[in-house]
Parts: C-alpha cells; structure tokens; sequence
C-alpha cells in the first residue's frame, strides 16, 4: 500500500475552516499518514502570521518591555481555532509555560517553535492522529547543521511504532537539548525528512498556489502552472529567485528518490506541480520549463594581453575575490578578458579593496566593474534534444530591442543564462515567456 507524507503550510492552517479542509484532505486517502503543519499564517493580507508575533514577543521580552497584547493575540488564534473546530482541549497550561519562558529571556528558536508545537498538538487533536515532537526526533550538530543520517535513524525508528502522526514543522534539538529551528520556511524541510524517514512514496506539499508558475506572476501575467519539474530544474529555478519551497527541502526526499507534489489547499482537485528524480515525459510542450531571473549583480573585466597562455591567471584572479570575501556567480571569459559577475550588494564598501587586489594579483592592462546586470535563467531539461532554443531566446531578445551583456550555458543544457541591462529586465522576461508559451 502507497504511504503519502503531507505538509500543510501556514495559510492552510491559519483558522478552523481551513483546519477542515486540511482534515478532508487527509481522510479522503488512507495512505495520508504523516501530517507535517506549520504555525497558523495569515488570515488575510494584513493579518499577522503567528511565528512572526512569536518573534516579536522575544524582541519585547529582551528590550524589557510589555509582551501581553502580542501575546494575546496570538493566545486569541489558537483559541478561536479550538472553539469553532468543538474540539475537547485546552492549550491554557501550555500558553502560560510560553509566557514564562519568555519573559524569562527563553531562547529565540524555541520561542518561534511553539507556533508549529501548539499547532501541532491541536491538528493530532482534531484528526484523532498520535502527536510527535521533533525536539525529540530532528537533530542538529554542535556547528548548527542539520544531521540527517542520526535523525534518519531515530525518527524512522519512532515513526514505525506510530501508524498516523502529526509531527509539527520547523524545529529539533540542539545536542544539548534545546530547541533550534531551521530557517523561515523550514516545515518544508520537516516535511521532506519525515517523507524520507518513514520511506514514503509521495511527499505532498499542500500551500495556497496550484504549484509552481513557468514564471513570476508579478511580472508575467497568468503564467501557466509547471506539471513536471526535475529537481534539478528546480534547483536552477529556486537559485533565480523562484520560491514556494524551501531550497533544503530538496534534499532528503531527492537523496531518497522520493517526488514531491505541491498542491493547494484551497483547490484540492488541481493536480499541481510533480518533482521528480528524471523525468520520463520526452519533451515537455513549450520546451522550457520556466524562467527565473535576479537583478543587481555587477560584472568585474579584468583584460591582459596573452592571459590565455599565463598559468594560474584565473586562479589569482578568483585569489583576489576570496581576499575580499566575495563569492562568484559566473565566469564568461574571452581570449585576452576574464569576466566575473558578482552580486552587487556583497561588494559594497568594498570595491576599491577589491580593484586593488585584482590589479595586485593579476597585473592587468585594464579593469572595470559594471553594475546594473540582470540574470535570466531559462531552464528546461527539454533544452536537450531541441534544437534552436538559444536562438530563439536570442531572436526574441534582438526582436525587442535588448542588448544581451552576457551569455552562460551549463554543459548539461539544462538552462541558459542571459544578462540583461537592469532597465531590460522586464521586458526581457516577457519576450522570452511569449516566444516558447504563448
Ligand atoms: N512558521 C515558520 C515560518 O513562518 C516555518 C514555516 O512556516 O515553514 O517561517
């Protein structure tokens, strides 16, 4: 029998009609046996999120001032959710146990814990499912990491003595016991150890978006919903900026071969958007999978006549970054010039430092750094077997009037990289949308 791993997001737990919609969905298939929730988020638009009053309530707490109206408010959703759900439970010990602790200087992480905990305990309550802590079971080491083969074995452990449990997001434990939480977003990591934990074979993500988008709806209007994406086109799209999943949530489902499905609370019947290891479909409609792009970089040229036949050029170079503690996106190079794209905003306060190193090292004829470059990444694992898709992005780009500063293609021909001139930006990514989907 098939075992499914379901992570709900904050805005599909944020009140009790969404508390029901989730329990239809977990009822409506017995291998749904895993619950993964996140802390209650927003209502509506200028709502609060719960982990982020959670947040300010240790703010407060530390500059010795009132935590009792934030406090509440947060008491007040938790509350509201057990009182329209007729659920038998009371989280009033639990409530004050948080106030103490945090008005006794409690540690950040456990106090932005206790959103997904409180959670926790309510959906286990409401489904009628066992109730897990991950304090218990996810582990980090000494340095802060996450330590994924000692969770591994411990969590798989519990899990099999549990048939149905809700095990809340976002947090484990520190060797020494206390509580630390992964970054923001990080139930979907929980979610994804879980999947590989108990060996399942889907883990889905349940969130307020029918999946992922071919591109930012911000900038393109409608864009279709992705149906199948590798996670390595992911990898390449989320690295530009795309986000509905956490980049780590990737990995231990992916090490364990295991797909994910994001999906959407509030549209059940959308089959949403497919992960997976390789896909099996030849080529996808519009060849590419989706566009993704960032803006602020800035291009550092540094040119010197013979560089190709002078040993360790790029080496000194790449030395000289790493003086500055500057990390690297690109490297497009020339015959006689070596160009490295950086992020603008790690170079600030830095620029002569670095212009000085780089002249150190490497002795060039001249050098520049130019700003204002925006990256597009156009990803598809299609890209592969089509031929003319560089050209096509090319024509789009030269038939509207864009000059392309730069161009990176991976050897997998997975994705090709433009750069544009900041002002470009937008409309860049409209041609190339319209030339593969509209
Ligand atoms: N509640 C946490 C946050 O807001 C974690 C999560 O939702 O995944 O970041």
């Amino acid at each position: 029998m098939q075992l499914k791993v379901l992570k709900f997001g904050g805005s599909s737990l944020a009140d009790a009609a969404h508390f029901r919609m989730v329990g239809e969905i977990v009822r409506a298939e017995s291998c749904r046996r895993y619950v993964i929730p996140s802390a209650p988020g927003k209502r509506f638009s200028e709502d609060d999120k719960v982990t982020d009053l959670l947040y300010k309530c240790f703010e407060l707490a530390l500059a010795d001032k009132e935590i009792d109206e934030t406090f509440e408010k947060i008491e007040n959703r938790y509350r509201s959710i057990i009182e329209e759900l007729g659920l038998d439970l009371s989280l009033e010990k639990e409530f004050e146990t948080i106030r103490t602790a945090i008005l006794h200087c409690a540690g950040r992480d456990y106090i932005a814990s206790r959103g997904e905990y409180l959670n926790g305990i309510i959906l286990a309550n409401y489904l009628g499912f066992d109730f897990i802590d991950p304090q218990k079971y996810i582990f980090f080491r000494e340095d802060g990491n996450f330590d994924s083969e000692k969770t591994n074995i411990i969590l798989s452990a519990i899990l099999k003595e549990h048939y149905r449990a809700v095990i809340p997001g976002f947090y484990g434990s520190m060797p020494n016991g206390t509580i630390k939480t992964f970054s923001r977003g990080g139930s979907d990591i929980t979610g994804s150890i879980v999947a590989r934990a108990v060996n399942a074979d889907l883990y889905e993500n349940w969130t307020d978006v029918s999946g992922f988008l071919m591109a930012d709806p911000r900038l393109i209007e409608n864009p279709r919903v992705i149906e199948t994406i590798t996670y390595k086109e992911l990898r390449e799209l989320s690295y530009m900026g795309a986000t509905v999943l956490h980049e780590d949530a990737i990995f231990p489902v992916r090490y364990a071969g295991i797909p994910i499905n994001i999906r959407n609370t509030n549209r059940p019947d959308d089959k949403g958007t497919m992960i997976v290891a390789h896909s099996t479909e030849a080529i996808s409609e519009h060849v590419i999978t989706g566009i993704a792009g960032k803006r602020g970089f800035s291009v550092v040229t540094v040119e010197k006549d013979m560089m190709n036949s002078e040993i360790g050029f790029g080496r000194r170079l790449l030395e000289a970054l790493e003086k500055c503690e500057v990390c690297f996106e690109h490297l497009p190079s020339g015959i006689d010039t070596m160009s490295v794209v950086v992020n603008s905003k790690d170079i600030i306060g830095k620029r002569d430092f670095l212009l000085t190193e780089i002249c150190r090292m490497t002795e060039p004829d001249a050098i520049d750094i130019e700003d204002s470059l925006a990256l597009i990444a156009v990803v598809g694992r299609s890209m592969v077997k089509a031929k003319g898709t560089a050209a096509r992005i090319f024509r789009a780009l030269a038939d509207a009037s864009i000059n392309i500063k730069m161009i990176d293609q991976g050897s997998s021909e997975l994705n090709i990289i433009v750069g544009v001139d900041d002002a470009d930006y937008v409309k860049a990514l409209q041609c190339i949308y319209n030339e593969f989907v509209k």
